[in-house]
C-alpha cells in the first residue's frame, strides 16, 4: 500500500464506495443534443439579490430554449453564514418571478434523480471523492493552526510575496503518511487540502461563453477541501456536484471568474471533462454620474423583494432583465409585440461585458407599458393577488365591489393606445381612492388645490351651473361640447389657443374650468379621464360631492 492509500484508508475507513459507484448511480442525462443543464446554486445567506435573479433567469431560459434542465442546488456548507429560512425564501422569490426550476432543492421538498440537492446532505458523496483524490496524492491533511496561518500571511506581506497556502509555503504538503497518522492519533486538529500542481507564473487559456478566449494565471493554491467540521468548502463541493448532476453550463456572476483556474484544476485533477463557464456581467447602477455595483446596503432595488413589495408586475420586471441580458432583446420585442417574451432566443454572444447598467426608470417604463396592455380582468386579478399579500387596503377596496373597481381601472384601457396610469400595483389606490366616498371625505378635509388666481365665488358658480345642466348620457365629445358652452358664461375661453392669444380677456381656459369640476369631485388636480370618472360616479354622487364642496367655499 503506498503512503497516499494508507493515509486515505486511515482517514476514511468507513468510505467503501468509489467514484465509479457514483458514476453508476448518476448516469448521464438523456437529453437532446445541445440541451443545456444549468443550475442556480445560492448560498442561503440572505435575500434574493437582483443580480441572482438575473443569473437564474438566464440559466432558466438557456435550459428552456435548448430542451435542457434548470435545477437548484442549495450551497449551505458555510454554517457560520447560514440564515435560517433563507433557502425557502429564495425559492419563493424565484417562484414569484416564475423562474421555476425543473428539479432540485425546492424548499420543503426536492425533485429529481440527481440529488440530494442540498450540499449539507451530500457529505457522504464528498467523502467518497475526497478519499479517491487522497489516494491519487491530490489531497493531504494540514495541521496548521490559525496562528500558523496568520504568521504565514504576515511573512508573505512583509516580504511582498503572493499570499496564500501554496508551493514552498504549504508546509504540511510533504508530511509523510506515518507522521500524519501519528499526529491525528494524538488528537491534533486538521483540515484536508488540495495539492495544486500549478504556479501563478504560468498562464492558462480558457474560453468563457460570454468573454471568449481568456488567459488567466494558473491556480497554485492548496485550497481547503474539507473543513474541520467535516463539511467541504464550496470550491470542492461544486466540483462534485456539477460533475454528478451533469451540469453542462455554469452560468454565474463575474465575481467567480477569479476562481475559474482553481475550478478547472479540480476537474482536471479528477480527469473529469471540463464544464462550459459563462461569467455574467455585474449589475451596475449610475450614482451621481458614476457607475458602481448595485449595493445590498445602499440600494433597495438590490433585493428582488423590493419589486415584489412595491407591486411591479413580475412579467414587466423579467422583461426588463431580458433587455439587460441581450442587447437585441428590445429590437426583437418591438417587432414581436404580441409574442411571449420567452420566444426570444437568448444568446451568450449578445451579452454585454462591461457591467449591465440597472436603470430603474426603464424598469418603470416597461412595467407601465405592460400594465397598460392588460385587459381589465387580468389587471384586476393581478392587482388583487398582489393586494392579498402586500396591501390590505387595496384588497379591502376591491372586495367592496369588484365590478366597480374594474370600471375604474378600465378607464382608457382595452384600446389601441391605452393610458399608462400605473407602473406598479401600489400606484393604484393613491390614484383611484377618491372614487370611494370614505377616501373622498378624508381627502377634502385637507387643503384643496384650487387655482389661486380664481375667485372662490367663481368655483361655486361653475359647480352650481354644471350641476343644474348635467348630462352624463352623452358621448365624450358631446359632453365636452356642453362643457365648452359653459365656459364663456363664467369668463373662461372654450379654446386654449384662443385663450393664449388674448389671456387678459379671460379668467382662464376650458382646462381651468374642467379643473374646477375635477377638484370638486376628487380633491385633486390630476385624475384619470374626467368624463369617465363623472359617468362612473353618476349624477347623484357628483351632486352630493358638490354639496360638500359648497360648504368649503
Ligand atoms: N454558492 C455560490 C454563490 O453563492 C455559487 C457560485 C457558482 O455558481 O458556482 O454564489
Amino acid at each position: 500500500m503506498n503512503d497516499y492509500v494508507k493515509l486515505a484508508e486511515y482517514i476514511f475507513p468507513d468510505v467503501t464506495e468509489t467514484v465509479a459507484d457514483l458514476e453508476a448511480r448518476y448516469p448521464a442525462r438523456s437529453l437532446p443534443a445541445g440541451a443545456m443543464v444549468t443550475r442556480f446554486a445560492p448560498s442561503p445567506t440572505g435575500f434574493l439579490h437582483t443580480g441572482s435573479l438575473f443569473a437564474s433567469l438566464i440559466c432558466y431560459k438557456m435550459a428552456k430554449q435548448t430542451g435542457g434542465v434548470f435545477y437548484i442546488r442549495l450551497e449551505d456548507t458555510d454554517q457560520k453564514r447560514l440564515i435560517v429560512g433563507s433557502g425557502e425564501s429564495l425559492i419563493n422569490e424565484l417562484h414569484a418571478f416564475s423562474v421555476n426550476p425543473d428539479e432540485g432543492y425546492l424548499g420543503e421538498i426536492e425533485k429529481g434523480e440527481y440529488g440530494p440537492y442540498r450540499q449539507s446532505d451530500r457529505e457522504k458523496l464528498y467523502r467518497i471523492v475526497i478519499k479517491e483524490m487522497m489516494k491519487m496524492g491530490r489531497v493531504y491533511p494540514c495541521f496548521c493552526t490559525p496562528d500558523d496561518l496568520s504568521e504565514l500571511r504576515a511573512y508573505q506581506e512583509t516580504n511582498k510575496l503572493n499570499p496564500g497556502y501554496y508551493g514552498e509555503y504549504a508546509k504540511c504538503r510533504n508530511i509523510p503518511a506515518d507522521e500524519a497518522i501519528k499526529r491525528i492519533e494524538a488528537g491534533e486538529h486538521y483540515v484536508l487540502r488540495f495539492r495544486s500542481n500549478g504556479s501563478y507564473l504560468n498562464r492558462i487559456e480558457v474560453t468563457d461563453m460570454i468573454r471568449g478566449h481568456l488567459e488567466l494565471a494558473q491556480n497554485d493554491q492548496d485550497i481547503v477541501v474539507l473543513k474541520s467540521d467535516g463539511l467541504p468548502t464550496y470550491h470542492f463541493a461544486h466540483l462534485v456536484d456539477d460533475h454528478f448532476m451533469h451540469t453542462t453550463h455554469v452560468i454565474r456572476g463575474e465575481e467567480w471568474l477569479a476562481s475559474l483556474p482553481l475550478h478547472l484544476e479540480l476537474f482536471d485533477a479528477m480527469g473529469w471533462p471540463r464544464i462550459n463557464y459563462a461569467h455574467l456581467p455585474v449589475i451596475m447602477k449610475l450614482d451621481e454620474g458614476k457607475r458602481r455595483k448595485l449595493s445590498k446596503r445602499k440600494d433597495p432595488e438590490a433585493a428582488v423583494s423590493y419589486f415584489l413589495e412595491e407591486g411591479y408586475p413580475v412579467s414587466g420586471f423579467i422583461e426588463y432583465l431580458l433587455t439587460i441580458a441581450n442587447s437585441n432583446y428590445e429590437e426583437w420585442r418591438n417587432e414581436h409585440l404580441d409574442e411571449d417574451k420567452y420566444n426570444f432566443m437568448l444568446s451568450f454572444d449578445k451579452m454585454t461585458l462591461d457591467g449591465a447598467l440597472f436603470d430603474l426608470a426603464k424598469v418603470k417604463n416597461i412595467c407601465k407599458e405592460r400594465l397598460a396592455h392588460l385587459n381589465k380582468v387580468d389587471f384586476t386579478n393581478q392587482a388583487y393577488d398582489w393586494a392579498c399579500k402586500y396591501s390590505p387596503e387595496l384588497k379591502e377596496v376591491i372586495d367592496r365591489d369588484k365590478d366597480y373597481f374594474m370600471s375604474i381601472i378600465n378607464i382608457e384601457r382595452e384600446k389601441d393606445k391605452p393610458r399608462k396610469d400605473y407602473e406598479k400595483y401600489s400606484d393604484i389606490l393613491p390614484i383611484i381612492n377618491f372614487m370611494y366616498d370614505d377616501y373622498y371625505n378624508e381627502a377634502i378635509k385637507l387643503e384643496l388645490p384650487w387655482n389661486p388666481n380664481i375667485d372662490k365665488k367663481v368655483f361655486k358658480a361653475v359647480l352650481e351651473d354644471y350641476a343644474k345642466n348635467m348630462h352624463l348620457d352623452l358621448t365624450e365629445e358631446e359632453w365636452f361640447e356642453e362643457l365648452k358652452a359653459l365656459a364663456p358664461l363664467h369668463g373662461f375661453c372654450p379654446n386654449v389657443k384662443e385663450y393664449k392669444k388674448n389671456k387678459e380677456a379671460y379668467l382662464g381656459h376650458i382646462g381651468d374650468l374642467s379643473e374646477i369640476i375635477r377638484i370638486a369631485i376628487s380633491g385633486k388636480k390630476n385624475t384619470p379621464n374626467l368624463y369617465n370618472i363623472l359617468t362612473i360616479l353618476g349624477e347623484e354622487r357628483i351632486k352630493e360631492r358638490f354639496n360638500k364642496i359648497y360648504q368649503l367655499l
